[in-house]
């Protein structure tokens, strides 16, 4: 099957994070099983009551039998060579795009919602490997399809968590434009509520205003914003930790002085930073805060604590694909299951077709010629990593 056949099949499944993913994964089950292939389904009950599931299928070594060690089993885990890291959810789409799960080609474009991200590097992915003889990999070669990627990388930090195998080196589904990208910022989220006191606006002497104090306090998160830009890591753009408060609410009339405020806070550290040094410079404005107005009240729910990445230059898995793309590694400021690969050993690197900027909109698309480069790409890195002396 051609990987553009393939493509259409993966587009026609609609698997947008909110749904099960159970169709795609049966689908994906089918094709490798096809291959030959040791697949095993790692299926749970999200809090929606949906069930989701992430999908491993590897190849059989000839000197040990695939087998999926439990989280207790850590030391029968099974070695892998290279991961090839796919999700398998996209974003919503708008009901009134047409081609949203009918891919289109036009103008050496292929359209679809998920066409880009992240698709195509799965259907990269199976038509790789259906083009070699699997019989003579030395090393294993795992394929791994995850779940809700695009709500937290979920699926992939389950895969992590459980230890279901080690790998030395990974290649993690993104459009990157075939860019490896070798490299990210981390990401982290947290909701921030100010409290205050009620009182009829007309005597605020009675009471405090949440809304004033959550003032203060962003005007403080914007000065830390201004200090995160001294400690610098030169290979991102913008090269230094980002801070955003994105959404915030607060009071309930015009006539009240209002009683809370909330806000979230967002953060993208750059690798060699810890992640929660914004938290504790927060912290400590929090603190200062709180000796000019004894009776300030904040509370910090730190939701979310993604970690940054780094893989070296020198990696074999950063220097074949260099030269495979001919394009020098880059990095990413979005997050990505990178961290969750390197939990489990991995060099990793993040790479795919398709340009991040038209992913995530309607009328999303993979060029068709960086879709058939990435299927020749990831077939010589199947040869490259899991062939030759075991
Ligand atoms: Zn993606």
């Amino acid at each position: 099957m051609t990987v553009q056949q393939t493509l259409a099949d993966l587009v026609a499944i609609d698997s947008v994070s909110a749904r099960s993913n159970a169709e795609i994964i049966s689908y994906l089950e089918k094709r490798c099983q096809k291959l030959g292939l040791a697949t095993q389904r790692f299926s749970h009950i999200d809090e929606n009551a949906v069930e989701k599931i992430n999908l491993v299928a590897v190849t059989a070594s000839r000197s040990k039998a695939p087998s999926f060690p439990t989280s207790q089993d850590s030391d029968g885990a099974f070695q892998i060579e290279l991961a090839l890291v796919g999700h398998t959810d996209t974003v919503p789409y708008d009901p009134n795009w047409a081609e949203a799960l009918t891919l289109t080609a036009r103008d050496g474009k292929l359209f679809g919602r998920g066409a880009c991200d992240t698709k195509a590097f799965i259907a990269a992915v199976l038509t790789a490997v259906e083009s070699i003889d699997l019989t003579n990999l030395t090393k294993p070669l795992a394929l791994v399809f995850t779940c809700d990627e695009e709500i937290g990388c979920l699926g992939a930090k389950r895969v992590a968590d459980a230890k279901l195998f080690t790998t030395r080196y990974a290649i993690v589904g993104e459009p990157t434009s075939l860019q490896p990208m070798r490299a990210g910022k981390g990401y982290s989220l947290a909701q921030v509520t100010v409290r205050g006191r009620e009182a009829h606006s007309a005597y605020p002497q009675l009471g405090a205003s949440a809304i004033f104090r959550a003032a203060r306090l962003i005007e403080k998160i914007e000065s830390i914003a201004e200090s995160l830009k001294q400690d610098q890591h030169s290979d991102f753009d913008p090269p230094y930790t980002t801070l955003n408060v994105g959404v915030i609410n607060g009071g309930s009339a015009k006539n009240i002085v209002p009683g809370e405020c909330r806000f979230t806070l967002e953060w993208r550290t750059i690798p060699g930073q810890a992640s929660d040094r914004v938290l504790n410079l927060v912290r400590s404005a929090v603190a200062k805060l709180q000796q000019e107005d004894a009776d300030f009240t904040c509370e910090i729910d730190a939701a979310r604590a993604d970690d940054s990445f780094e893989t070296s230059t020198d990696s074999a898995v950063v220097d074949f694909l260099e030269d495979a793309a001919r394009k020098s590694p880059g990095t990413v400021a979005f997050g990505t299951e990178a961290p969750s690969m390197i939990t489990l050993g991995a060099e990793a690197v993040v790479f795919g077709p398709g340009d991040i900027r038209v992913a995530h909109r309607t009328g999303e698309f993979v060029p068709m010629d960086e879709l058939n480069e990435c299927g020749s790409i990831l077939k010589r890195a199947i040869e490259r990593f899991c062939m030759g002396p075991a």
